[in-house]
């Protein structure tokens, strides 16, 4: 007979503004999501898994029962992301434990997708049961980083396998005999990234109630940043199988688990008591092949996705930058002739600006040469054009314009005796800079 406590808690950190973490805890059946996805994606993600979960192991309480209700669950996650574009794209981890009956022992069927975690503790040692399927695991794996690169590196986050993302899901499952005083940890890896082992070693050696030793992870993760969602459940073998003098520990490691018939399915493994030592199945070189290509397709599928969001955010970077660029650019090569463009320069003087008529979006005319000259001498209909403002592309242009002005004004207002020579205009004003020397002569028309 096999009795278990429990306890669990999750928190929503110090960073994320909500918590898509969801932690199960239920007499016989414990399990943590950490889901994920914009918006509401993550939340629906953890809650539909975490609900299918249980519902499909109620049905099938055994060992690869609750394989089953895995693939169950990733069917439900990935069919309603397929039905709104909101959640397109959703997913979440899932591991669980669950005290199952199998040939008349009781044992504890462990299950994992994702970088959450399972670990044992027992007699002040801590094992990672479950192994992250996660990029820098993976390269752990194979030698290209040491574990204490893979905490650090920057795809630790991403993940090789998820729930729900596509239609079938892989699981990975585990038996292990239950021996008083074992000690389960699920987490998600909001706790993980935040404490190291000692450090759960500590708190979990710290306290024999499971609430608490869960409360006390929490908030040491949160000490340490909380920059994730953080969730934690303890499970404590409080009566466990008889011993039978051989150190309990994982039996079957299934890496590819496919989903088997309801009927009949009881793994042999667990009929022989007691339980074999750690041995994986070893997989046939043509299974291994498979597996090998799948994993291969599989992170094809992610590199895409994220070249082509890469892709993205640079073309429309671009494209950003271009248009603003564009409107600099026109802006600044734009020059015109008003009286009085923005309200600040009084009088009836005739002003060159920089800029637009009325501004082009946040850029406002910039004056750039005073003319000396007064609308009065402006010869209609000329006086209510400029009035109005004349955009000229150039300087030279709208300095034209106003020469232009004055000229027609003495053309028109010559015949009297002593005239003034006609006024010249010199501009020392480079483009942009605004100092400028204009001496003019007004002289009043008389008719
Ligand atoms: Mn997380």
């Amino acid at each position: 007979m096999t009795v278990l406590r429990s306890g669990s808690a999750s928190d929503v950190g110090l960073v994320r503004s909500s918590n898509q973490d969801l932690a199960l805890e239920t007499t016989s059946l414990f399990a943590v999501a950490d889901g994920m996805g914009g918006h509401a994606g993550g939340e629906v993600a953890s809650r539909l898994a975490i609900d299918a979960l249980a519902t499909a192991f109620g049905r099938q309480p055994t060992g690869t029962g609750l394989a089953s209700a895995v693939v169950v669950a990733n069917t439900a996650v990935w069919q309603r992301s397929q039905q709104s574009a909101e959640l397109r794209g959703m997913g979440t981890t899932l591991t669980a434990v669950a005290l199952v009956d199998e040939a008349g022992h009781d044992v504890l069927a462990l299950v994992n997708v994702g970088d959450s975690r399972s670990y044992r503790f027992h007699d002040g040692e801590l094992t990672q049961v479950t192994s992250d399927h996660s990029l820098a695991e993976e390269m752990v794996q194979t030698g290209e980083l040491t574990p204490a690169e893979a905490m650090v590196h920057p795809h630790r986050h991403i993940l090789t396998r998820a729930l729900g993302v596509s239609p079938e899901v892989d699981v990975d499952l585990w038996r292990i005999r239950p021996t008083r005083g074992d000690r389960f940890l699920l987490c998600s890896d909001g706790l993980t990234n935040e404490l190291g082992d000692r450090q759960i070693v500590e708190i979990l050696g710290a306290t024999s109630d499971p609430q608490e030793a869960a409360d006390l992870l929490i908030r040491a993760a949160r000490t340490h940043g909380g920059s994730d969602n953080i969730t934690a459940v303890v499970v404590d073998v409080v009566i466990g199988e008889e011993d039978s003098g051989s150190t309990p520990a994982v039996a079957v490691v299934t890496p590819d688990f496919l989903p088997v018939p309801v009927e009949g399915d009881e793994t042999p493994a667990v009929d022989r008591a007691p339980l074999p030592v750690p041995e994986a199945r070893v997989p046939t070189r043509r299974e291994a092949r498979k597996a090998k290509r799948r994993e291969r397709r599989r992170r094809r599928g992610r590199r895409l996705i994220t070249y082509r969001t890469f892709l993205f955010i640079i073309v429309f970077v671009a494209i950003v930058g271009g248009v603003l660029y564009a409107v600099r650019w026109y802006d600044t090569n734009s020059y015109f002739v008003a009286l009085d463009a923005d309200g600040t320069n009084n009088g009836n003087e005739l002003l060159i600006y920089q800029g637009r008529v009325g501004g082009l979006l946040w850029y406002h005319p910039r004056l750039v040469e005073r003319t000396g000259m007064t609308i009065n001498d402006v010869e209609a209909p000329y006086n209510l054009k400029v009035e109005a403002g004349v955009q000229k592309s150039s300087l030279a242009d709208a300095q034209a314009y106003v020469k232009g002005l004055q000229e027609a004004y003495y053309a028109d207002n010559t015949p009297t005796a002593t005239l003034p020579p006609p006024p010249t205009t010199t501009s020392t004003a480079v483009p942009g800079a605004s100092s400028t020397t204009t001496t003019s002569t007004t002289v009043k028309g008389t008719g």
